[in-house]
This record gives C-alpha cells, sequence and structure tokens, in this order.
C-alpha cells in the first residue's frame, strides 16, 4: 500500500473533474523540509516556528537571536526550491510552553499565548518579524499569524510587521517587500468577524486544532474530556464551512492546516465545502492525494450541503462516512 502511495508522488494533484487542489506539508523544523519534498509538497503551509525557541535549556540563549532564527527560516527556504514557505510567527504558550517562562494562569490556552505574547514582547517580536522578513529574500515565503481574534490585534501586528520593514530598509538589507501575511482563524470569534481578516489579510489558514477546542470548550490536551473533542460537531462543522465559503466568495486564499486536513476521512467533507488548500504533516500527504485524485466535486458539494442541515451526530457520522463511498 505504502508502495502504491509512493508513486502518486508526482501524480497531479487533481480531483477526478479536474480541480487542481493544493497540498502543502506542516513542518516543526529546517530538516523537515526535506520530508515535505519527499511526499511531492507543493510548498510549506505551517511553520511551527516556535520549536526554534523551545527545548533551549543547555542553550547559552534563552531565546533564539535574530541570526539564529534568519539561518533556519532561510535553510527551509532554500530546501523548498522556490516553493512557498509559510512561516508562522511564535505560537507559544498552553500546549507549547517556553522553558524558562514558568506557566502560572489557571487557563493557560485562554492567557497570553501566541499573537497576545508576542504583542506583549514588542522586542522579541520585532527580532522574529526581521528574521522572516530576511529570509523572504531568499525565496517565496509567507507570514502567517496565530490566534488573532480582535481587530486591533490585527491592526498592531501590521504595524510591527511595517516597522521590521522601515529598520531593513534603513539597513540596506533585502527582503520581499510584498510579502503576504495571512490569519490563522483558530478562534470562533474570529470565524464570526471574517470580514475584518478579509480586509486586511492576503490570506487564512483555519487551525482546527484550536478552533474545535475553543468551540467546544475542551482543552486540546485533557485526557479527561478527549472523548468530546468531536470534529464533526455540528457546530464545528458551521463554523469550517462559512469560513471557507466566505473566504472563497472574496477571493482571499484559504487552506485548513490542522489535524483534520491530514485525516483521510475529513478529506472529502473538506472537498465538498469548498477547500482547495490542506496543510498537513508531511507523511499524510499522498493517502490525502490518493483520496482527492478520486473524488468528484460534483458529485461531493450537494452532498456536503445536506450534511450542513443536519444536527444529529449520529446522522452526520454516517453521511461523513458515506461520502467515502461516493
Ligand atoms: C491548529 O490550531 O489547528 C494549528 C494548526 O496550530 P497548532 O496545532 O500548532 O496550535
Ligand atoms: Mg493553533
Amino acid at each position: 500500500d505504502r508502495k502504491k502511495l509512493g508513486k502518486l508522488k508526482k501524480t497531479p494533484s487533481l480531483t477526478l473533474d479536474g480541480t487542481p487542489i493544493t497540498l502543502l506539508a506542516n513542518i516543526e523544523f529546517p530538516d523537515d523540509c526535506a520530508h515535505a519534498m519527499d511526499a511531492g509538497a507543493h510548498g510549506i503551509g505551517l511553520f511551527r516556528s516556535e520549536f526554534l525557541f523551545m527545548g533551549r535549556t543547555g542553550h547559552a540563549n534563552k531565546l533564539p537571536s535574530e541570526d539564529e532564527q534568519f539561518e533556519s527560516y532561510k535553510r527551509a527556504v532554500i530546501a523548498m526550491k522556490g516553493r512557498p514557505v509559510t512561516i508562522r510567527t511564535l505560537d507559544i504558550g498552553a500546549d507549547k510552553p517556553l522553558d524558562f517562562a514558568e506557566q502560572t494562569a489557571l487557563n493557560p490556552a485562554l492567557g497570553l499565548r501566541a499573537i497576545r505574547f508576542c504583542l506583549s514582547e514588542p522586542q522579541m517580536f520585532l527580532t522574529q518579524l526581521r528574521a522572516i522578513l530576511r529570509a523572504s529574500a531568499f525565496g517565496p515565503v509567507k507570514l502567517l499569524v496565530p490566534m488573532l481574534a480582535h481587530a486591533f490585534e490585527i491592526d498592531q501586528t501590521l504595524l510591527m510587521i511595517e516597522q521590521a520593514k522601515a529598520q531593513l530598509r534603513e539597513e540596506k538589507i533585502k527582503f520581499d517587500p510584498v510579502l503576504p501575511v495571512g490569519a490563522m482563524i483558530e478562534i470562533p470569534a474570529a470565524a464570526l468577524t471574517l470580514p475584518l481578516f478579509i480586509k486586511r489579510m492576503d490570506f487564512l489558514s483555519l487551525g482546527t486544532n484550536d478552533l474545535i477546542q475553543y468551540t467546544l470548550a475542551i482543552d486540546r490536551v485533557d485526557h479527561e474530556v478527549a472523548h468530546l473533542y468531536n470534529p464533526l460537531h455540528p457546530a464545528v462543522l458551521y463554523l469550517l464551512s462559512s469560513t471557507i465559503a466566505i473566504a472563497a466568495k472574496a477571493g482571499v486564499p484559504i487552506s485548513v492546516c490542522g489535524e483534520m486536513a491530514g485525516d483521510t476521512n475529513m478529506t472529502r467533507l473538506l472537498l465538498g465545502m469548498g477547500l482547495r488548500e490542506f496543510s498537513m504533516h508531511p507523511s499524510q500527504l499522498l493517502s490525502v492525494k490518493n483520496e482527492i485524485l478520486n473524488s468528484d466535486l460534483s458529485v461531493l458539494e450537494p452532498v456536503t450541503r445536506k450534511i450542513a442541515r443536519i444536527f444529529e451526530p449520529k446522522a452526520i457520522n454516517e453521511a461523513v462516512e458515506k461520502l467515502r463511498t461516493l
């Protein structure tokens, strides 16, 4: 079976009706790019930069310097040979803690994490933005911002990117002046106020891991409530399908980069909702591609629209299972 999948590496990623689907890889370190290239990924849809900031107890510096970050980002860009690399800014806190920052918050998932943490540490954030911008001189880079929920957070982030650009210009350091900036849609408030994001952002990426956590109020790392963590909860499906539809209508590219994107049980459902970009662990890419190659959008779309109107969990599960047999 693995051998059969391996043969799909160079097969164009098209549905049966000929619609091109973009398949991207999620990575944690630049070296993971080799796996992404191996699986025939069209690019990196999610470079989780926080892994450069974690596990540094043996390091002289608590945080990676601008140069250290730049070298890592540049290495990924070069390894991808002209394919886009989406670098997510630091998504620290909750399930991804820094070694030295003791977590004292009662609810760290609802606390000072990700973009909230970055905006509270402007010098650290500026250092990362400069490093990402510098890497964009070596190939296509996109910048992705996690956990945005408020208009002022978008404004402050864009302002800091402008500040980083102004500094680099002043220092005559090269970067891509039109580097695309995108938002993770992973807080229900963001999904419910999408026009705020569409107006200001070049692209969007649905973080289903957190979107499910926050929609269902289920801590994604708490085993005691793991049985309630349900990607097919009708509230989750509503947020996913409306977000994908609104983005598509506005012509803003949107991907899914949470676990759902790499789950072959979900591929047809997401295709039917209108998703055209999937980002996942490289090891999942060819099985998802296999699913895509055997999918017909004109068959999936009407059935998926019906699923969006079901509220009974059992009926939803059956309908999604049935999608796989169409
Ligand atoms: C997500 O939340 O779905 C996501 C892709 O990001 P992470 O799992 O790193 O929070
Ligand atoms: Mg997330």
